[in-house]
């Protein structure tokens, strides 16, 4: 039995109960359960969270990425730089859109795409580049936005772990919002991420206004006038009971970062004198806004821990155990065993504790004693 989840959906639902529900029961008492008045509200409350001209809302984070890509017009065989460190949907819709994932490693202290590796991968038929905020940090976007300007390409920004998080550029001192950046920004909202739906959802964010309104297009089978279709489009929104309750849930983000923050310099200092366990350090760009807590473990057992842990009803997870140029889908001739060293040690040693918004110093004593028991064996 799990006593102490990943996550706790359950408990945070508890105290925005009463909000969340009647915004629900507004949007079913309405029926309005596509494309209404709720979906606006909560774009419109996004846009200015982020301080990004426009949000388009989609099914889920896949598609925005997909949306993302299929608004640049490129061509089958165009090349897209990616990290070989990240959740599958990043590489997975170049692939289907016919476009060529070119994969480079990370850097071993954030886990994020290594800019210099980024620039050895540009090519003649590079056109874009996807950085993955992973786990809840900006990858080096000064670095990455100074590289596409120089070789002409787009950047497309993976925020589905890190919407909240702040990035301030090191030479004007500016800060802005993860995922506003970039030429566009994915997020997504499903459940378990930072600003979760009650199902699936997920949207694009972006400054430029003619890419804003061929995204608006394209997520609506490729139509503005309805039943006039300008583009092959898909089918991905965003329903209104989604949205409503996302709406609730924004309100209450930057709390939520700030609790998950403090549960992540707990484990912090409880683990800052065991060399066993390396803590998730945080450039010093970005704010961290902790979508996962994730340590490196040095000679540590990893599958005997995550048993001991299970053993006493504490979650632990690794993601991702297997880097993309390893997926038996994505085996290519181009790379091989060996070839992201960084990548392949964090594949073999990382591992993610329990983090969200309900955790309480009790629990996270408990864990942090059952993994230093183990550790220090
Ligand atoms: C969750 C996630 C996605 C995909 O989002 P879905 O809503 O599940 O489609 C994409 N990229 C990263 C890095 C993610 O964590």
């Amino acid at each position: 039995m799990i006593k102490y989840p990943m996550v706790d959906l359950p408990g945070q639902y508890k105290k925005i109960k009463p909000e969340v529900d009647a915004a629900m029961a507004e949007v079913i008492a309405s029926a309005s359960f596509i494309k209404g008045p709720a979906v606006k509200v909560f774009q419109r409350h996004l846009e200015e969270y982020l301080g990004v001209k426009h949000v388009i809302p989609c099914g889920n984070g896949t598609d925005a990425l997909q949306l993302a890509l299929m608004v640049l017009d490129l061509k089958p065989g165009d090349e897209v730089i990616t990290t070989s460190f990240t959740f599958i949907a990043t590489a997975e819709v170049i692939a289907l859109l016919h476009l060529k994932p070119v994969l480079v490693d990370v850097l071993p202290d954030t886990y994020n795409i290594d800019p210099e590796a980024v620039e050895k991968a540009i090519g003649p038929h590079t056109k874009a580049i996807i950085p993955v905020h992973l786990f809840g940090q900006t990858a080096d976007m000064h670095a990455i936005l100074e590289i596409a300007k120089k070789h002409h390409l787009y950047v497309i920004e993976d925020t589905a772990q890190a919407i909240g998080a702040d990035f301030t550029c090191y030479e004007s001192g500016k800060t802005r919002k993860a995922g506003t950046l970039g030429d566009m920004g994915c997020t997504s909202f499903f459940p378990s991420k930072n600003l979760g739906a009650f199902g699936d959802g997920g949207a694009v964010f972006t400054d430029n206004d003619s890419l804003a309104e061929k995204l608006q297009m394209l997520a609506n089978h490729g139509m503005k006038v309805r039943y006039y279709h300008d583009y092959v489009g898909i089918n991905s929104r965003l329903d209104s009971l989604q949205a409503a309750i996302l709406d609730v849930k924004l309100k209450h983000l930057d709390e939520y970062a700030a609790a998950r923050q403090k549960a992540a310099a707990f484990y912090d200092m409880a683990f800052a004198d065991c060399e066993k366990i390396k803590t998730p350090r945080t450039a010093d760009f970005t704010t961290h806004v902790y979508h996962q807590y994730t340590v490196v473990l040095k000679d540590v057992d990893r599958t005997g821990l995550m048993k001991h842990l299970a053993g006493k009803g504490i979650a632990s997870a690794v993601y991702y155990p297997v880097p993309l140029h390893l997926q038996k889908a994505y085996r290519d001739v181009r790379y091989a065993e060996g070839d992201f060293p960084v990548t392949e040690m964090l594949s073999h040693s990382v591992l993610s504790l329990p983090m969200h918004t309900e955790l309480t110093e009790t629990i996270q004593q408990e864990i942090v004693d059952a993994v230093l028991e183990f550790v220090k064996k």
